[in-house]
């Protein structure tokens, strides 16, 4: 390891670079024998596993999608997961084709809604073993949000309003739901008191807090160095669920096998 680490790299001085003035770049520790494991993995449990339908925006036989535990700074930051314990690379191909189909319908339908520009589409795994996709979505005209900084900006910017994030959600989950599972994100009730009491009422309407909140992409365990959340039961898992979901209703039939690989 060098005594003196390097000098900043350029992108630190891109436009989208979310931070300014004096950096250091900091030194790296020496690379450990042994990993810990990831959520999910080793004697760890997996929040995914132990999550319910009802923490979910949309269920599927196989696929699950969920939220932040509340509005984020990007229109929209969701979540793609398999039902089953696997990862990425263990995908059987059945899974595997429909990850596919999957990703490119939840993009579709995030990019559909207003002032989103575009959906960037992630996969990091370090800290849950449970298969699981992010989806970003980059508002609109926002061009210093372009490229790789997008998940430090949405810890950043100022959280969009409950009512359009829940509006989104309702969207997106209405959208799946038009291709199969079960939509459970509601849009948001319509507010008949007077405006002076709409204050009071949406803060005592929020959603029910679930125990383990994941409040944006970059604090969730992913991102966070294994050693510093290992202890702390406190933290993020990802997200659950916005929503309250509703009444467990009949999954759709068992869907025959599908051919193995998109054509
Ligand atoms: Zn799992």
């Amino acid at each position: 390891m060098q005594d003196t680490p390097p000098s900043v790299p350029d992108f630190t001085q891109w436009p989208s670079f979310p931070f300014e003035g004096d950096l250091r770049v900091k030194q790296l520790d020496e690379p450990v024998p042994v990993e810990p494991p990831r959520r999910g993995e080793g004697h760890r449990e997996c929040t995914a596993c132990n999550a319910p339908d009802e923490a979910y925006i949309w269920v599927g036989e196989r696929w699950r999608v969920r939220a932040m535990d509340r509005p984020t700074g990007l229109p929209m930051v969701l979540i793609l997961e398999s039902r089953s314990h696997l990862d990425l690379g263990d995908l059987p191909n059945l899974l595997a084709a429909e990850l596919g189909v999957m990703t490119v319908r939840l993009e579709r339908a995030i990019r559909s809604l207003d002032g989103v520009a575009r959906v960037h589409v992630n996969r990091w795994g370090d800290g849950s073993a449970h298969l699981h996709m992010w989806f970003l979505a980059r508002p609109y005209g926002r061009l210093q949000l372009r490229g790789t900084f997008l998940s430090l900006w949405d810890s950043i910017l100022p959280p969009i309003s409950e009512a359009q994030w829940r509006e989104n959600l309702a969207m997106v989950a209405a959208w799946l739901a038009e291709f199969g599972g079960r939509p459970l994100a509601e849009p948001p009730r319509i507010q008949w008191q007077a405006p002076s009491s709409l204050a009071a009422q949406s803060a005592g309407e929020a959603v029910e807090e679930p125990e383990e909140e994941t409040a944006s992409v970059i604090e969730a365990a992913d991102e966070i160095p294994e050693a510093e959340v290992a202890e702390a039961p406190a933290t993020e898992d990802p997200a659950k669920a916005s929503t309250p979901g509703e009444p467990e209703e009949p999954e759709e039939a068992e869907e025959p096998r599908r051919t193995q690989a998109p054509t």
